[in-house]
């Protein structure tokens, strides 16, 4: 795409892949508009834990930790240019609990090289970690405290990008299903929408639909798919930080509420809540935070994460032109959204390729 502003780009997807990359493209002067299905800012957005870590979910050292590290280091600033001030953002590290031996043996090699690759991480003894997180009473073999992590109210963070996306002049149609992706030549053409007897012009086309992707890219493989999780809400306060252990995380939330998760189930969009699936991440959460065992539990909820054979985000550009492709963010969507949308933009805008995005290529599936 030519770089003149005043051009139109068209963003399929409201979670906050495709909201974070609409605002940076709109920042830069074009015209966006963004499509959604549904009526709310994301679907795994609106799930999410919502921890912001560089080592997050089995990162290690390789281009995904540079990924999660650029965009740890953008997260500040991407909070402070969104309008709404409470996010639920909180710079105060994550606590990492290890229950067995391999466990511990995996926790103590991630400290040494984040500790290498210059992130600070701390081995804990029992009481450092009381002194931490007065909760933590269950029985580990190993701990780690991160004191570079962060966190944010995932929901709260859709809300105030579509707020502040909003107000800087990006259109969002809501209740809009993209049924396909137009192309004309070789080049992206608009989108053809649901019920609409025309197609929404435009010279680019961010397709950021999360786990419902893979059936929108016109003409090339995009083997993304759903990833459910499920999460409960229980009340308890007390909790400082998140605290992640091999099942999962507890991540506290205002209203003296923490939110437990999640399950990884390779199900496909089902969307049931199975109340023994929620039992099992109550229990599991229990065995670090022994409250959890009998607190109220006041929401359930589900989503999908958008994944990829390989565990690799799908960012850059395919091998139609125009057409930008950002998902398969799998479980560090939050975490990766500000990064994602500095290099999605430069895509768009300036046509410029960070050498960052290589092993993220959508050309890697063809
Ligand atoms: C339980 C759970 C816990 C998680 N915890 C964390 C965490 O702690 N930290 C972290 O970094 N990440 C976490 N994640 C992952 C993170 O939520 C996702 O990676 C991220 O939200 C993906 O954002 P997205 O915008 O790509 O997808 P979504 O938020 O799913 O947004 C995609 C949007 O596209 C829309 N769409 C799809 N198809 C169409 C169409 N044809 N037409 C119009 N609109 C369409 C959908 O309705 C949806 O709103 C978690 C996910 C889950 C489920």
């Amino acid at each position: 795409m030519a770089s003149s502003r005043g051009r139109h780009v068209a963003i399929v997807g409201a979670g906050v892949i495709g909201l974070s990359c609409a605002l940076e493209i709109r920042r830069r002067g074009f015209e966006v508009t963004v499509v959604e299905q549904g009526t709310r800012a994301g679907e795994a957005t609106w799930a999410a834990a919502g921890v912001v870590a560089p080592h997050h979910y089995g990162a290690t050292p390789g281009p995904l930790y540079e990924l999660l590290r650029r965009s740890h280091a953008l997260y500040p600033a991407f909070v402070q240019s969104l309008s709404r001030r409470s996010l639920d953002w909180h710079e105060n590290g994550t606590m990492a609990i290890a229950r067995t031996k391999a466990e511990a043996e995996e926790l103590e090699a991630r400290v040494h090289w984040l500790n290498h690759a210059g992130y600070s991480a701390q081995l804990l003894t029992r009481s450092t970690l009381s002194e931490l997180e007065p909760l933590c009473d269950g029985a580990f073999e190993s701990a780690a405290f991160f004191a570079g992590d962060a966190h944010v109210d995932p929901r709260l963070l859709g809300l105030a990008l579509k707020e502040t996306v909003l107000q800087e002049g990006v259109q969002i149609c809501f209740g809009a299903l993209v049924e396909r992706i137009e192309t004309m030549g070789s080049a992206v053409s608009g989108l053809s929408l649901s019920g609409a007897d025309h197609i929404l012009p435009a010279e680019a086309v961010v397709l950021a639909a999360g786990a419902w992707s893979a059936g929108l890219a016109p003409g090339f493989r995009l083997p993304v798919r759903p990833a459910k999780g499920q999460m409960c809400a229980v009340k308890t306060g007390g909790l400082r930080r998140p605290v992640q252990y091999p099942e999962g995380v507890m991540i506290p939330r205002t209203g003296d509420l923490m939110a437990v998760g999640a399950t990884v189930e390779d199900v496909g969009f089902d969307l049931r809540i199975n109340p023994d699936a929620i039992s099992e991440v109550r229990a599991a959460a229990a065995g670090v935070v022994s409250v959890v065992a009998d607190a109220e539990i006041v929401e359930t909820w589900l989503g999908f994460r958008p994944r990829t054979a390989d565990g690799f985000p799908v960012v850059g550009q395919s091998v139609v032109d125009g057409l930008v492709v950002s998902t398969g963010h799998d479980t560090k969507g939050i975490a990766l959204a500000p990064v994602t949308a500095k290099l999605v933009a430069d895509l768009v805008c300036d046509r410029h390729v960070d050498p960052l995005l290589t092993p993220f290529s959508p050309e890697r599936f063809s």
